[in-house]
């Protein structure tokens, strides 16, 4: 019997909203692209997506820059990150998180996640005590929050200063509190395969004047801070506008106009993923052999992509079930596999400092497979390709699909 084909693109995004096309034109149009190019009386696009996303995330100041790890460098720098200092981070988490970090100069220290892929909170309060780190940036990797309450308090017990990575929370809460309202600062992606699309973008939230004048002046706004609009009062500039590198790491006009639609629409879009996050995770469940990380109650996550573990699998039938996937146009990510492709995300292929073992995070990532759920899937789609990954974790459970290959322990 011929099997079906899934032919859904795993990288294909939703188009850019008409309405966000105009705004993007008009700008083209008017030629002000650069953030700080206003006609007079203007507020810059830029400036109304700060206060848009500031009042949407519920905090006081918002800073747009160029990138997610642009956001993360600038916001480590702003919370006083020096040359040298080691900061924490999970060990599992995307290759610009450790590189913003290393493009201050300093060091990651990584802490161990747990099969639900958040940190390790017994390993978190180890590793604080260890290497004295005044740093903790939690990275919200694929979405899961560990228990920000417990996190919150033992950063603010040891003294530890705690910024939020929320590539992939933008929407999500935790107890009903904003993903990135629990620290410090956070940063968002903006980058295509994020919750918005302006194919390169960060954003930085934060309640804190200096920490936000500071990040201000360090994206580059030489002396143009006043022009924001979500940004504390000129006092709080009087040193920073003086003891401030420029870093030069704007957001510009085009980007901001094409995301202020899709932001106003990012409730829609979060709930349209966690339907189609629901049934692969309910097809799955009940599949023998796949382990899905738990979602607690307070995790009020964001599913564009899925993650699940084939922990009683050997490494050949993992690739077996990737290939018969494949076969059928289903393509997963695995971050067992010994040599690192496409977007890395295992810390052994960041070789530019010492990071040690962290033996429980190797072990839980040699069975975790990853794949992304874009809203161009219909959830019959979502049906289907979950039905694919079923029969081919089943056909290889039983052993019916490793064709010629020798199981060692046949013989
Ligand atoms: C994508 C991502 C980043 C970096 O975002 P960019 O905007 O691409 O720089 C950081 N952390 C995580 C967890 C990500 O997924």
């Amino acid at each position: 019997m011929m099997k079906s084909k899934f032919t859904g693109s795993f990288t294909q995004q939703e188009p850019i909203p008409e309405s966000a096309i105009e705004a993007a034109v008009e700008v083209m149009r008017s030629g002000r692209l650069h953030r700080y190019n206003e006609a007079p009386g203007e507020k810059s696009q830029t400036s109304i997506l700060e206060m848009e996303f500031a009042a949407m995330s519920g905090s006081k100041y918002c800073l747009a820059v160029a990138s997610c790890g642009s956001a993360i460098a600038t916001a480590l720098r702003s919370a006083g990150a020096n040359a040298g200092e080691r900061v924490l981070t999970n060990a599992f988490t995307l290759a610009p998180v450790p590189g913003a970090i290393a493009s201050l100069g300093c060091v990651p220290a990584l802490v161990e996640i747990n099969e639900d892929l958040v940190v390790d909170l017994g390993d978190l309060r180890k590793k604080i005590s260890e290497t004295s780190a005044r740093i903790f940036l939690a990275s919200h990797m694929r979405g899961h929050i560990c228990d920000m309450d417990e996190v919150s308090s033992i950063c603010e017990r040891a003294g530890v200063i705690l910024i939020e990575d929320c590539a992939h929370t933008m929407g999500s809460r935790w107890n009903g509190v904003w993903s990135g309202r629990h620290g410090l600062a956070a940063c968002y992606s903006t980058q295509t395969y994020k919750h918005a699309n302006s194919g390169e973008g960060g954003l930085i939230i934060s309640d804190d004047p200096d920490f936000m004048a500071r990040a201000i002046m360090l994206s580059g706004s030489y002396m143009f801070y006043e022009r924001h609009l979500a940004s504390p009062c000129s006092a709080h500039f009087k040193n920073a506008r003086y003891d401030t590198p420029n870093c030069s790491a704007r957001m510009d006009n085009l980007r901001a106009a094409i995301l202020r639609p899709q932001l106003a629409d990012l409730d829609r879009r979060c709930q349209a993923w966690n339907e189609r996050y629901r049934i692969v995770e309910a097809r799955l469940s009940r599949t023998e052999g796949v382990k899905l990380p738990a979602r607690p109650m307070a995790e009020n996550f964001v599913g564009s992509s899925i993650q699940f573990r084939l922990p009683e699998f050997t490494k050949e039938e993992i690739v077996a079930v990737i290939e018969r996937c494949a076969a059928r146009g289903v393509i997963l990510k695995w971050f067992g596999q010994s040599e690192p492709e496409g977007f890395t995300s295992r810390y052994d292929s960041w070789r530019y400092f010492d990071s040690g073992r962290c033996p429980s995070t190797d072990r839980i990532l040699a069975s975790l497979l990853d794949m992304r759920l874009p809203l161009t899937f219909s959830l019959r789609d979502c049906e289907d390709l979950s039905a694919i990954i079923a029969e081919a974790v089943g056909e290889t459970r039983h052993g019916l699909d490793l064709g010629n290959r020798c199981r060692s322990n046949v013989g």
